[in-house]
């Protein structure tokens, strides 16, 4: 998402728009987009500087760290930036800080559930599925 600063009026201006994450590189080994990472963008102008509030939204996805079922959740976040500029600049690239918002808030041990009952540590069956047979308890 770009911002042209001649193109911001006193007012403030609302941008939308739709990333793919493979724009941003923004998928990991574990975390995968289930959407595209839809961005609404509430634009202002200060003296020197553009402030914007980001609205992040997308359905992600990845592998439970305990159970290892593949679980989705919607992750959604808000944030403030500003950046300042000079008579030189004409535009403001968002995207590596939109990336990094992103990034920051992928969970390190992804869990399906609070309570994921994780595997089996004898026979390997999802403990979320019920009881099993090996004589483990
Ligand atoms: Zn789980
Ligand atoms: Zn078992």
């Amino acid at each position: 998402m770009k911002i042209f600063i001649n193109q911001v009026p006193s007012e403030g201006l609302l941008l939308e728009e739709e990333i793919k994450p493979a724009e941003l590189d923004l998928e990991t080994e574990l975390i995968k987009f289930r959407s595209a990472l839809k961005i609404k963008a509430f634009v202002s102008r200060a003296i020197n500087a553009i402030i914007v509030e980001l609205d992040m939204q997308a359905l992600l996805s990845a592998p439970c760290s305990r159970c290892l079922e593949e679980f989705q959740w919607q992750f959604n976040k808000n944030t403030r930036l500003s950046y300042t500029f000079d008579s030189s600049t004409s535009f403001i690239d968002l995207n590596p800080d939109i990336r990094e918002e992103v990034m920051l808030d992928y969970p390190i041990k992804p869990l399906c559930g609070p309570d994921c009952k994780g595997l089996c540590v004898k026979c390997g069956k999802n403990k979320n599925e019920g009881g099993c047979n090996c004589g483990s308890t």
